[in-house]
């Protein structure tokens, strides 16, 4: 490769990075929508919850979610369900949902660290208690205050520092990978057989990427 390529490679690259927004500047605009749209988005949410087919949880699942919570101190402002979405778990309003069939099959330390992703939503002011809308595991979060990149990226690293789960984050990464057979969340493109860009969330190996340094500090 010739110096001049590179260098172009390095402007863009560089441009590319500047693109990106910060969780900082995401938090504002998202704190400025939910102020303009908030009546819209807590009834949509509202009303979508009601029709949410939410299922009771096992005891053994409701006891390790809530004291997953427990120590961070959110227990008392998050409800626990079930659903039957193919996903691993959710969050919905104040309602943080798994799908017990695809939850069993984690680790506990695997279970732990979505469990945290989740709930550091809401401890990092990405949605608040009646707004919030995401997935984790495999679907997207276009909807209402759905979440980015770079929230979803603030997220992680906070949930594997506070509870020192970075290795859970790593082996549930890994088994995404293994499940999806790529690198993205969302299913095979059914016609092209690729991957579907989700550009809501950071690719597996890119969550691999910032995970494994601090899970072998842990
Ligand atoms: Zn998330």
């Amino acid at each position: 490769m010739n110096k001049h390529i590179i260098f172009t490679l390095l402007i863009l690259s560089c441009g590319l990075q500047a693109k990106e927004k910060t969780a900082a500047q995401i938090k504002r605009s998202l704190a400025a929508k939910l102020r303009q749209y908030k009546n819209v988005i807590t009834r949509a949410i509202k009303r979508d919850a009601a029709k949410r087919p939410y299922g009771k949880l096992s005891k053994k699942n409701q006891t390790f979610i809530r004291n997953v919570l427990r120590t961070l101190k959110m227990d008392k402002k998050i409800k626990v369900k079930s659903h039957k979405e193919y996903c691993h778990a959710m969050v919905f309003g104040n309602v943080l949902s798994v799908n017990e069939a695809l939850f069993d099959q984690l680790t506990d330390e695997e279970k732990k660290f979505i469990i945290a992703h989740e709930a550091m939503h809401y401890i990092l002011e990405h949605c608040e208690y009646k707004t919030c809308y995401e997935w984790t595991g495999h679907g997207s979060s276009s909807g209402y205050n759905g979440f980015s990149r770079a929230l979803e990226k603030e997220a992680d690293l906070q949930a594997a520092k506070r509870l020192k789960c970075a290795k859970g984050g790593v082996k549930f990464f890994q088994r995404l990978k293994r499940m999806w057979g790529c690198s993205y969340w969302n299913k095979k493109d059914k016609n092209k057989n690729r991957c579907t860009y989700d550009p809501e969330h950071p690719t597996f190996d890119e969550r691999l990427g910032y995970l494994k340094p601090i899970a072998a500090k842990q």
